[in-house]
């Protein structure tokens, strides 16, 4: 962990990494916050999403993607994971480049300055015995092989950038079959790249596991040997004590994702179980309901707080910086010799001013009071990207993202 650092009337930190997003649903934002006559559920925003990963063109990933990113690295973040599963045409047929919607996310990235680690997700069906229908063909292949041979083109293609790295995704246990499971852990471990999946984020998930395979989430992942120290559950949320432990023992991460999960009504992971039988925590802005990554690492703890109705739960800010930081940079595939990136912070903001000039005070004021207007400089491997608080690309980035809302029909 390496603590924030005064410089001047600057704050100090390492680079950050949201290690869980998918940018397109940026476009979402205040578009399906709105109740519309029944109770909303997960299941509902499904559905308002998937309208949207219909339609979205290459030009259109472009657009929506990069100006998420310009506003996320304004917001402090310097790396990002993108859990990326819109691969094909609307009818489910490959580009003429298999590639095109990964470029097109992967190029946003770079142009918005950010450190992408491109998750490649591999999808395959609705649920048991039920092929993708609408909108996730265009998530699907027909074989694990086919996304296998595009992680591997997508790690030639983008061999020369260093801000470049591919990993693994397996979309969930709902749609993806058991026998792809180890199979895409084994090329994770071959390549040594990340594999990451959502584990256990809605309880539906889990009975028609258990409906399936006679077992949990987690414990189908152990039993397919998917978990080691290159796994990353995201959400981890409605996990029994055991499942904690699995991934504890595998010093596997979980990537907490507390305002989307907010937003989506998904629940609470036990976050205390989880670090107490040795997973690591890492954090992610998944919808980018919300885009901020000071936001997400305190919410871990103080939603904690709220079930346990006591205070210092799960963990406290040195932890929650670590999870921001070299934690987050790990689990989507960096080293952590990323010290060229910095994110300064002003020191007399209003809400960090008059703190503690001590390791302990700087790290507490960041963790529990900072927020993206405090951001002033965003640097990545050593490149201005954020300046006087603003975003050198934010201009050219919001015409590009009003112009795909419009071409969308919701602009
Ligand atoms: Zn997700």
């Amino acid at each position: 962990m390496t603590r924030p650092r005064l410089d001047g009337d600057r704050i100090i930190l390492p680079g950050i990494a949201s290690t869980h997003s998918h940018a397109f649903q940026r476009a979402l934002r205040a578009r399906t916050q709105r109740r519309s006559g029944a109770r909303g559920s997960f299941w509902s925003w499904r559905g308002l999403m998937y309208e949207l990963a219909r339609q979205v063109t290459p030009e259109d990933v472009f657009d929506l993607s990069r100006f998420a990113f310009v506003e996320l690295a304004a917001c402090g973040v310097t790396a990002v994971g993108e859990f990326h599963y819109l691969h094909h045409q609307p009818d489910g047929t490959p580009y003429d480049d298999r590639l095109a919607l990964s470029d097109a996310v992967i190029a946003a990235a770079r142009d918005a300055g950010l450190r992408i680690t491109l998750l490649r997700v591999h999808y395959e069906r609705a649920g048991r015995d039920a092929p993708p229908v609408g909108a996730q063909r265009r998530f699907s292949d027909a074989d694990v092989a086919s996304t296998l041979r595009d992680i591997e083109a997508l790690s030639a293609r983008h061999a020369g950038d260093d801000g470049v790295r591919v990993g693994v995704a397996a979309h969930s246990v709902r749609a993806v079959q058991r026998s792809s499971l180890g199979v895409l852990a084994g090329a994770a471990r071959a390549h040594r790249m990340p594999m990451h999946a959502h584990v256990s984020e809605q309880r539906r998930e889990i009975r028609e596991c258990l409906a399936e395979h006679g077992l949990r989430p987690v414990e189908l992942l152990a039993e397919e040997a998917v978990l080691d120290g290159r796994f990353v559950a995201v959400h981890a949320t409605h996990l029994r004590p055991h499942e904690a432990r699995l991934l504890g023992q595998a010093r596997a991460f979980a990537s907490v994702c507390r305002t989307t999960e907010r937003d989506l009504g998904d629940g609470l992971p036990d976050v205390h179980a989880l670090r107490r039988e040795g997973a690591r925590i890492c954090l992610g802005t998944d919808s980018h309901a919300v885009s901020c990554p000071f936001e997400e690492s305190r919410a871990i703890e103080l939603d904690e707080r709220t079930r346990a109705e006591a205070r210092h739960v799960a963990a406290d800010a040195d932890a929650l910086l670590s999870a921001m930081g070299a934690d987050g940079y790990e689990a989507i595939g960096w080293d952590g010799r990323e010290t060229d990136d910095e994110v300064h912070l002003d020191a007399l903001d209003p809400a960090l001013v008059g703190t503690s000039a001590s390791p302990e005070g700087l790290a507490d004021a960041v963790v529990w009071g900072a927020s993206p207007r405090a951001v002033r400089t965003v640097r990545v491997a050593g490149r201005t990207i954020v300046e006087d608080g603003r975003h050198v690309r934010e201009a050219e980035a919001r015409r590009g993202y009003l112009a795909a809302l419009r071409r969308l029909g919701i602009g």
